[in-house]
């Protein structure tokens, strides 16, 4: 291994002995990076890799509010301000009872290399809370939202770090995040937050970006290997949020037949093709279970989560997308889709296979889509939204879908340039992490040591 690399990672390990996500993340990355640090010698001595893997600041703050019964509860917020070399940062927030500064650093980390190959000029970065908007009522997430905004207003800025929706945020959460810094800063700021409702500053197509973007990155993908395409395919989606329904909507629109969804629970099997419709219906409009798709589809089959393993990646499929969460496919649940014939795995969700799962589906042929471009539909569309509020402009649906196409064209065919530069063949994995490095090193030594 490459002395420089080998010497960061092991000090990046020491540091960071307690933040398992974050370290696998940064290994993830770096070790791809081999070709290029073996190329360019000298970014030892301008501590190109300490400098990226330290994020800029860490802010975490106490965020207490009272619910229903009048019960005072305190969550820890958090704000991971990673890198600024490109934008403004931005990155998602997420509430979970997971998250942690581990799962936000290896999300920040992640999120300044995806946002350097939308190209658009935004940095990095990512927040949330230990928060559980699951059985929550509506009032208790609005004052649990305004009470972690009274704190994060300090930190964000629509040239500072724009926040947007992940795990546990959506379109509910951001308008009473939104309606809170208005308050507070006496100011219309639409560019502080994306993912807004469109009667406030929203962008259309938004809602649908990141799973589109997915389903745009894997058929560039499949034509460029063998000129396949998705019509015919089976596919199984994890998840059933905002990503998993609309990987699974454009994917039925492009004549796939997507067979399974799933949520944290278990998950459902539809040998007629999933009725998105209800999908939509019990997790949008009800925000229910995945068990209840049985209520209208009594021929579907239900299995639930036991193990270790999620029983999706045990169904037969031509193409899988994990949609879900980090770490979610399984070095045996990989080998089970390689037994079932899988030819493309596209990453929906940040970092859903382990560095061994995806070595695993490289070595047995399988196309991997990473999720650092795969995915970054979603951020893409986000600064299309910042552009169309600094501009006090709406585009029609179209636009913004045809300018997402043509983002995530580009994303794929960068990677496939890198990959074919420094010899990976069709290792996307790589081709992703070298176009977005030589992206940020090159901002890095140009603005100095800072
Ligand atoms: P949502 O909250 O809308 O949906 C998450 C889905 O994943 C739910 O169906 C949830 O089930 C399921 N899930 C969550 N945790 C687990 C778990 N431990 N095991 C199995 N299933 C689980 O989130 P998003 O769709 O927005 O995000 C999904 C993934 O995509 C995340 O990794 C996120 O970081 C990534 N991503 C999202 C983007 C976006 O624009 N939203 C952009 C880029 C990446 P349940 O309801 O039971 O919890």
């Amino acid at each position: 291994m490459n002395e420089y690399l080998k010497r960061v990672l092991e000090e990046t390990k020491k540091k960071n002995s307690n933040e398992p996500e974050y370290l696998q993340a940064v290994e993830e990355v770096l070790t791809s990076l081999e070709p290029v640090l073996d190329r360019h010698p000298e970014y030892e001595k301008l501590a190109i890799l300490e400098r990226m893997v330290e994020p800029e600041r860490i802010v975490t703050f106490r965020v207490p509010w009272v619910d229903d019964s009048g019960k005072i509860v305190v969550n820890r917020g958090y704000r991971v301000q990673f890198s600024s070399l490109i934008g403004p940062y931005k990155g998602g927030l997420r509430f979970d009872p997971s998250v942690n500064q581990s799962i936000m650093k290896f999300l920040g980390f992640e999120q300044i290399f995806k946002n350097a190959l939308t190209g658009r000029p935004i940095g990095g970065g990512k927040g949330g809370s230990d928060f559980d908007p699951k059985g929550k009522s509506d009032n208790e997430v609005m004052r649990f939202c305004q009470s972690f905004m009274t704190e994060l207003q300090r930190h964000i800025g629509a040239d500072v770090d724009v926040p947007a929706g992940d795990i546990g945020v959506g379109g509910r959460e951001i308008g009473y995040l939104f309606g809170q810094y208005k308050r507070i800063k006496n100011s219309y700021e639409g560019g502080v937050l994306t993912g807004k409702g469109l009667s406030y500053g929203g962008s259309l197509a938004r809602t649908e970006a990141t799973g589109y973007g997915l389903i745009y990155f894997m058929r560039e993908m499949l034509k460029a290997n063998g000129n396949q395409t998705l019509a015919g395919k089976t596919v199984t989606i994890s998840g059933s949020g905002n990503v998993a329904i609309y990987a699974c909507e454009k994917a039925q629109q492009s004549g796939a037949k997507v067979v399974a969804m799933s949520d944290s629970s278990g998950c459902i099997y539809d040998k007629n093709g999933i009725d998105l419709a209800a999908i939509k219906q019990i997790k949008e409009v009800e925000r229910g279970r995945i068990k209840d798709y049985l209520k209208t589809h009594p021929d579907a089959v239900y299995t639930a989560r036991t193990g270790e393993n999620s029983p999706i990646w045990d169904i037969k499929t031509d193409i899988a997308l994990p949609c879900a969460t980090q770490n979610e496919v399984s070095l045996q649940s990989a080998q089970k889709l390689v037994e079932n014939g899988v030819i493309a795995v596209g990453e929906g969700a940040n970092m859903p296979c382990p560095k061994e799962v995806i070595e695993y589906f490289l070595e047995n042929n399988v196309l991997v889509a990473p999720a650092k471009a795969a995915n970054a539909g979603g951020v893409a569309t986000s600064a299309i939204e910042m552009s169309q509020n600094s501009m006090r402009y709406y585009m029609t649906f179209e636009e913004v879908d045809k300018m997402l196409e043509n983002i995530m064209v580009n994303i794929f065919r960068e990677c496939r340039t890198s990959a074919e530069k420094y010899n990976q063949g069709n290792n996307y994995v790589a081709g992703a992490n070298i176009a977005s490095f030589v992206k940020l090193t090159d901002a890095m030594i140009s603005q100095g040591i800072v």
